[in-house]
């Protein structure tokens, strides 16, 4: 359980399904590919205290994060881990990164020039991965850098390089031809940097990458959303393991009769007979306001929408159609479970389980579940 000494809304997490996901991520890596896995954001939301550990029980040796704050806390969880920072280089972190056997994921000629540069200066060799932009145009070098890197190979003379990476753009849409395109460009990109990179590992796929292909694995595939249970094929059946459930505290159950309207700006017009119940959960807890009038949360079976908009707190619910016995004051209703998982609330909100996850508030009681030691 959570710090909050009285939590009312409760959100588990299975990192026995973190661990099944990613062992089945790694079990359909071809030949020779290694299977990593991404926790920057606080593992999407869930917590990488809990999560990192539970993914190198499971095997899992190379982790991915977004920022250097993120890989020193990841570090002091993972002693042995190999630790890869995606957002490129922090100038005025450089000193971490060796003292922490942190590696920069370069994504300019410029970050390449200044680590070289810290690591003559260090009078050391030190480990870093390059970043080439493909389709993205976020970070990574673009051709014309990969060219200049090329022409000018001692840039690299004091790194010691581990992946040469990219990242696709489009890879949840198996049918665009830009997957292909990119994989073409990346692999021409290493082919023209073959000279510099030596025993350099190549990566690109990320989740949904992963289910494209064993053409797409190349030595290390680098899954985030699917290790949290949001479904890498869009569209069909998810072959991923839920992790998330979040029960919603019922504080309040009311009958009405007559027509009367419910919550802020009155949207939702209860005509006859309707039974509502009022839970403990609201934007302010990352249930978007989006889900206003569209989304639903379940009560066993029984699919409850929600009656007006969500509020900073809470959200109304229309039990009707719910049996009585079943929603009670102190009772929990599944806002994220087995009938409605992340990527469900997600398309009713408008966004994708990416967003649930990461907005996933603070305020839950959280409960982590692991098979092998229960909590
Ligand atoms: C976030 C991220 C990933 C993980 O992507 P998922 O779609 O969550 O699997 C992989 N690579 C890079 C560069 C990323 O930014």
């Amino acid at each position: 359980m959570s710090a909050s000494r009285y939590p009312s809304s409760i959100l588990t997490i299975n990192l026995s399904a973190v661990a099944a996901n990613w062992r089945l991520l790694q079990d359909r890596a071809g030949p020779g590919a290694q299977c990593a896995a991404v926790v920057k954001a606080d593992a999407y939301g869930l917590g990488v205290d809990r999560v990192a550990p539970a993914l190198w029980d499971a095997g899992c040796r190379s982790f991915f994060v977004a920022l250097v704050d993120e890989a020193l806390r990841l570090r002091k969880i993972l002693p042995q881990a190999a630790i890869h920072v995606l957002n490129g280089l922090d100038p005025d972190a450089e000193a971490e990164y060796a003292q922490h056997r942190l590696v920069p994921v370069l994504g300019s000629l410029s970050e390449i020039k200044a680590y070289c540069s810290f690591a003559r200066r260090r009078g050391k060799l030190l480990p870093a991965a390059i970043h080439i932009d493909t389709a993205m145009s976020r970070l990574g070098l673009p051709p014309s850098e990969v060219e200049a890197l090329a022409a000018s190979s001692d840039c690299l003379q004091n790194i010691s390089l581990t992946y040469i990476l990219s990242h696709l753009a489009c890879a949840d849409e198996p049918e665009s031809p830009l997957n292909f395109e990119q994989l073409s460009c990346f692999s021409n990109a290493i082919k023209r940097l073959g000279l510099a990179v030596g025993a350099a590992g190549a990566s690109l796929a990320n989740s949904s990458g992963i289910f494209l292909g064993e053409q797409y694995h190349l030595d290390l595939l680098r899954p985030g959303s699917s290790l949290y249970g949001i479904n890498p094929q869009p569209g069909e059946v998810n072959p991923m393991a839920q992790v998330v459930r979040l029960q919603g505290k019922i504080l309040q159950v009311r009958e009405i009769d007559s027509p009367k309207t419910v919550g802020y700006g009155a949207t939702f017009q209860a005509r006859g007979r309707t039974r509502l119940a009022t839970v403990a959960a609201g934007y302010a807890d990352g249930y978007l306001r989006s889900l206003s009038n569209k989304g639903s949360a379940f009560l066993g079976d029984v699919r409850v929408p929600i009656a007006g908009r969500v509020s900073m707190d809470l959200t109304i619910f229309d039990i009707s159609q719910a049996p009585e016995e079943m929603a009670v004051p102190g009772g929990f209703i599944d806002l994220i479970g087995p009938a409605n998982p992340v990527d469900s609330l997600a398309f009713d909100a408008g966004t994708i389980g990416y967003e649930i996850l990461t907005a996933l508030g603070s305020r839950y009681g959280r409960v982590y579940v692991d098979e092998k030691a229960p909590v």
